[in-house]
């Protein structure tokens, strides 16, 4: 996972950045919040619909219950206590892809209340506090067409209204974009673990709202907040953050005051503009869902959620740790994602050398991926596959250089590291005879530097290895040549 580039630039010291963050997930369902249609992403517009998700008049929406589930997974590994009634709410509104002209949403009962997530930056851990969890339904999408005013089209496409999401919503204790980012990384891992979200941000799966204000450094209140809405990029998310610092920093510091108001990210500009102001800010006019009972989660439901739940990325990069005497980083490194985790392990178990299979994965494997635009589940090199390449070093029959040759060939053909070598004559020369046989060639080729050695210039030395190595081509086993070369010459 990228780690966070520094936008901190032009935040003085003297004022603190205050951030909150409302991210939605989409869950993974089959079906949504409350119908039975589909929520398969790019089907025709409007076949997955019904009555329900239609808003037609009269009817009834049904609460699904695997949403439930999903979501009480996902605040269970925020740490988040789940209540066991809540309760769905009308969030009023009108917008021309709500059809009902309300969101089913949770509002004073949500599902789950205080949890937290630790982030890490440079090197320091904070927890994170999680406010909240609580569902809610999509709204549909309004595609646009046409650019001048006369002719412009929109239409609505039903097929999201009623996909069941969760919002997340952190306390104020993010204090720089760097964090925000990490959280929001974190955050994102986390719902991938689990399996509740596939957090694609790009079909909207991922969407998040920051909340941000700056307050003088030795203030124990916050100041005056915007929200930016729009962030559908984690590199949007940190560069709005950063320039909406830096804005409000300026409106202080040429005493004006930061006016409550929802703003926009725009990509193009780089930076933040109004879109509405507390005057115009909206009135829901909440009211408890009257179409349906308040949600009763029962100790054993609670129970059956939590024995689902899978090894999350915090105890597992512990256990990697532990378990293969990694060190920190690669631990955090290869539990980035469960799946990459999970090739490390197989191929940790079957080689036997853990450290090697989290340096090759890591830095070769990993290069070769992000070279082809693949993923990890993609990759052409199976676990077993790298763990015979990684034996094949650790045993000497390869060099390390010549393993990443291999490696980029088994890459290309998905062969295993055997039939490469074979069919490339790769292997190692470790045959005592053959290397002394070329070490006696060289030096009685370069007397002048024989010389020099025997004088005392020992660093002559790597010289001649550099020698064995290209007459073999690479093939030789570097610490052979050496402990040859010095009793020849010597
Ligand atoms: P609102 O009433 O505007 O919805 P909330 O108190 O519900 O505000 O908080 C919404 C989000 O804004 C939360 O993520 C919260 O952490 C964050 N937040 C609240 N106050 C501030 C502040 N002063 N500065 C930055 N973020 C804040
Ligand atoms: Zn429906
Ligand atoms: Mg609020």
């Amino acid at each position: 996972m990228a780690t966070a580039i520094s936008e901190k630039a032009g935040v003085k010291a003297e004022h603190e950045p205050v951030i909150g963050l409302e991210v939605h997930v989409q869950l993974l369902t089959q079906s949504k919040a409350f119908c039975s249609c589909s929520t398969r992403f790019g089907d025709p517009p409007n076949s997955n619909t019904c009555p329900v998700c239609l808003g037609l008049p009269g009817a009834l929406p049904v609460l699904n219950r695997e949403a439930v589930s999903m979501a009480m997974k996902a605040a269970m590994a925020l740490g988040c206590a789940i209540n066991s009634r809540s309760r769905f709410a009308r969030k009023n509104y009108f917008y021309p892809d709500l059809p009902k002209g309300y969101q089913i949403s949770q509002y004073e009962e949500p599902l789950a209340e205080r949890g937290w997530l630790e982030i890490e930056v440079n090197g320091a851990r904070r927890r994170i506090g999680i406010t909240r969890v609580h569902m809610e339904e999509d709204a549909g999408k309004s595609l646009h067409e046409g650019f001048a005013d006369s002719d412009t089209k929109s239409y609505i496409d039903l097929n999201r209204s009623g996909v069941p999401l969760i919002e997340i919503v952190s306390e104020p204790d993010l204090r720089s974009p760097e964090e925000a980012y990490d959280y929001l990384t974190r955050l994102r891992t986390l719902m991938l673990y689990l399996g509740v979200s596939d957090c694609n941000m790009e079909e909207g799966s991922l969407r998040c709202d920051a909340n941000v204000s700056v307050r003088p450094a030795d203030s124990p209140d916050f100041g005056v907040k915007t929200e930016v809405k729009n962030l559908n990029s984690f590199k949007f998310l940190q560069r709005a953050l950063a320039y909406e610092i830096e804005r409000q920093i300026r409106v202080l510091e040429h005493g004006g005051a930061i006016e409550q108001e929802t703003r926009l990210w725009d990509s193009r500009e780089q930076k933040t503009f109004g879109m509405r102001s507390k005057e115009f800010a909206h009135d829901y006019r909440y009211f408890p869902e009257p179409d349906l009972a308040p949600l009763e989660v029962s100790e054993a439901w609670k129970e059956e959620v939590r024995r689902s739940l899978p090894e999350l990325p915090e105890s597992r990069r512990h256990r990697l740790m532990a378990q293969y005497a990694l060190p920190a980083y690669d631990a955090t490194q290869l539990t980035s994602s469960r799946e990459l985790a999970d090739f490390f392990e197989a191929t940790a178990k079957t080689s036997g050398e853990s450290k090697l299979a989290a340096n090759w994965i890591l830095s070769e494997l990993l290069y070769l991926l992000g070279e082809a635009g693949r993923a990890i589940s993609e990759s052409p090199v199976s676990p077993s596959h790298l763990a015979e390449l990684i034996r094949l070093i650790s045993g000497g029959t390869l060099s390390g250089k010549m393993g990443k040759e291999v490696l980029a060939q088994m890459f290309r053909s998905g062969q295993p590291a055997s039939a490469v070598t074979a069919e490339r004559g790769l292997e190692q020369i470790t045959d005592q005879e053959k290397i002394a046989a070329v070490v006696r060639e060289i030096i009685a080729a370069h007397p002048q530097q024989a010389e020099q050695y025997r004088k005392g210039k020992t660093a002559t030395l790597g010289w001649f290895v550099g020698q064995v190595m290209k007459a073999t081509r690479g093939q030789a086993n570097p610490q052979a040549a050496q402990e040859t070369l010095k009793k020849e010459l010597g």
